[in-house]
């Protein structure tokens, strides 16, 4: 997709670009300088995307979850890379986009707002063997964190692109929930706040998956969530920093699982470069946030250095993006 990203080459069916350019009509920057601006997936999303919505070659119309390659989908990526942002846009596609397959494209068919729910007039036109897409008729999407403060990460850009926008038309947004049409619903499920688990779930997005441990209960939490998804044909995206090997999370549950139907994206630098050497350490961050242009890595290596002082196993992990145990 670009010189800087030489094996991120997309040889499959997708309807990942369908998706990052309705994002692109759709969403907004949720905020900084650029708030309000089109959301345009930086490299790394882009690649995301289309490996999470790679359809099977042989996808037949009707398949809802199994009609893709990955059954869900694993992003570790560090900190600052747009994570919480980029989630947000997946959320709102689920909600209201073209998330659902539909069928092959024989030419001359389109994808067009109108036919669902959205009046902006946005039509992007299928090449004949094209993977075709539609929305959930009703679409009930749950978030989880371990927190209200966790939450936060992916539910304020969410709000943002919900109330301004294109999307403003179909989603409203509320004290606890976001309103879709058809009687769908965006929900936030936390720790303390669980009651909605076991709701059918056509998507969940899981947020730091690395922080939900036996401890805190949130493993289970997040199996069921994912069985819920399943039950419906639904599927589900997990993001976090890179977990602390130490704490048997479901973060490292994922990383270790077998399955060849589970999309993992950890960028790792080669394990020779060493992160308490500064200029190794450059290395490293060049490497792990390839894909993010808007990364200044003289801002991520002063937060790095000052971190490293306190507590160098978790400056490794959030912005080194390795699997390093230690609390300081
Ligand atoms: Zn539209």
């Amino acid at each position: 997709m670009t010189a800087k990203a030489p094996d991120w080459v997309v040889a499959w069916p997708t309807l990942g670009f369908l998706v990052a350019d309705w994002v692109a009509e759709h969403c907004i920057i949720p905020d900084g300088w650029l708030k309000g601006d089109p959301f345009e997936m930086y490299d790394w999303q882009l690649w995301c995307t289309a490996n999470h919505y790679r359809v099977k070659p042989k996808a037949r119309l009707g398949q809802l979850a199994p009609a893709f390659h990955y059954r869900r989908s694993q992003v570790i990526a560090p900190q600052k890379m747009g994570k919480g942002p980029w989630s947000a846009t997946i959320i709102c596609n689920e909600a209201v986009g073209p998330a659902v397959f539909a069928g092959w494209a024989k030419g001359g068919e389109a994808w067009d707002c109108r036919d669902h729910g959205c009046d902006c007039g946005w039509i992007w036109e299928y090449e004949p063997g094209d993977p075709m897409a539609t929305h959930w008729p009703t679409p009930l999407i749950q978030l989880l964190a371990t927190s209200e403060d966790q939450v936060a990460n992916v539910y304020d850009p969410l709000k943002s692109m919900a109330k301004h926008g294109l999307l403003a038309s179909q989603m409203r947004v509320g004290e606890e929930f976001i309103r879709l049409p058809n009687d769908g619903k965006i929900e936030v499920v936390t720790s303390s706040a669980q009651s909605r688990l076991g709701n059918p779930i056509i998507f969940a997005s899981q947020d730091e998956t690395g922080l939900y441990t036996a401890t805190n209960k949130m493993i289970k939490v997040a199996e069921t969530q994912r069985r819920g998804a399943a039950g419906m044909g639904g599927r589900s995206l997990e993001t976090t920093n890179a977990p602390d090997p130490s704490e048997g999370s479901v973060a490292q549950r994922t990383i270790e699982s077998q399955r060849p139907d589970i999309f993992k994206f950890h960028e790792q630098a080669p394990s020779s470069l060493s992160y308490t050497n500064k200029a190794e350490r450059r290395k490293i961050h060049r490497h792990v946030y390839r894909g993010a242009k808007h990364i200044d890595l003289d801002a991520i290596e002063a937060e790095a250095a000052e971190l490293l002082e306190k507590d160098p196993a978790q400056a490794e992990r959030f912005f080194g993006n390795r699997m390093v145990s230690g609390a300081g």
